[in-house]
């Protein structure tokens, strides 16, 4: 079956200095080889599409990238940069990648404008960000012209994890904790809440938020949300639940969870149409991930929605 993979990370050349806290959060075996798989694009990372049988992959800057960059005017000329190397890999084999835009988010307007050159000149599916910027969310009234344009261009938006700004002091003395096997969960379904809070989507309703990991577990917590969500004190009212903004502006991928009891629940919770396929390379296994999606106790219709007609129609990739 046809299989389009949305999480799919490079490293660009200059940007290793940007991974100390991923290098530090994992075994050295591991890290190393993720390490020597970021940078390649040609034979290798081909080598393990054409296995697993995956078509095409959408290529993002590996976490956090320039996120972590505290200068902004750095930041805006290395967003240019690696979104340039970006395309020239994808020029080399276009039917086998596509990009997603990395980008500055310190400055709206220099957001804006990268986001506008990678979308109309660069002909990227999107933006991946990977979390907050220096502690700044993408809920900040700042971003409000940018959302505006992301509506404008019709792209959607992936939420990647990162670390959180600062390490809360529940996860003292069990550092596996703060990061990507829980910490980096808790952090990005938080910052997809505080999208959903801040009225973002009763503003622009027609934004598309791309999560990972099956959803970063909020599919399975939509009842309470809502529950809970109408006894508490608000800053802002909003027109509807936050289940109702979790299924009409969120999409989430499978990428690096192979278990077919959180696929049901996600497919359940925010609907099939929904539910995109990803591998999460080289972070996680292309081999299971695709032989999860193949094998998954789902009706053919729904795989085939999930391998690549939902991503067709998002991405506004030619359906074969
Ligand atoms: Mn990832």
């Amino acid at each position: 079956m046809r299989k389009i993979a949305l999480e799919e990370h490079f490293a660009a050349p200059d940007f290793g200095q940007y991974e100390a806290g991923v290098e530090l959060m994992m075994k050295e075996q591991d890290y190393q080889h993720y390490r020597e798989r970021l940078p390649e694009f040609d034979e290798k990372r081909l080598a393990v599409m054409d296995k697993a049988g995956i078509d095409i992959c959408v290529l993002s800057q590996t976490s956090p990238g320039l996120q972590a960059e505290k200068d902004p005017l750095l930041a805006a000329v290395k967003a240019q940069r690696v979104n340039d190397f970006l395309y020239e890999q994808i020029q080399k084999h276009p039917t086998r990648y596509a990009g997603f835009a990395h980008l500055a988010m310190h400055d709206c307007a220099t957001a804006i404008k990268e986001l506008d050159r990678c979308i109309q000149e660069l002909s990227f599916k999107g933006a991946l960000i990977n979390g907050h910027t220096g502690g700044v969310y993408l809920d900040d009234k700042m971003y409000e012209p940018f959302w505006e344009r992301v509506v404008e261009l019709k792209v959607p938006v992936y939420l990647h994890p990162a670390d959180s700004f600062d390490t809360p002091h529940m996860y003292s003395g069990y550092p596996a904790l703060k990061g990507a096997a829980w910490g980096w969960t808790v952090e990005t379904a938080t910052h997809a809440l505080r999208l959903i809070a801040s009225g973002l989507f009763d503003r622009l309703p027609s934004i598309k938020i791309i999560l990972g990991h099956m959803g970063e577990t909020l599919p399975f917590i939509l009842w309470r949300l809502d529950s809970r969500w109408q006894i508490s004190k608000h800053s802002l009212e909003l027109t509807q639940t936050p289940s109702f903004y979790l299924k009409q502006n969120f999409a989430i991928t499978t990428s690096g969870v192979c278990d077919d009891a959180p696929l049901k629940c996600a497919i359940e919770a925010i609907g099939i149409d929904n539910v995109l396929f990803s591998t999460d390379y080289p972070f996680e296994s292309v081999p299971l991930a695709t032989e999860f999606i193949e094998t998954a106790a789902i009706s053919e219709s729904d795989r085939a929605k999930i391998c690549h007609k939902n991503a067709e129609r998002l991405l506004k990739f030619a359906a074969l």
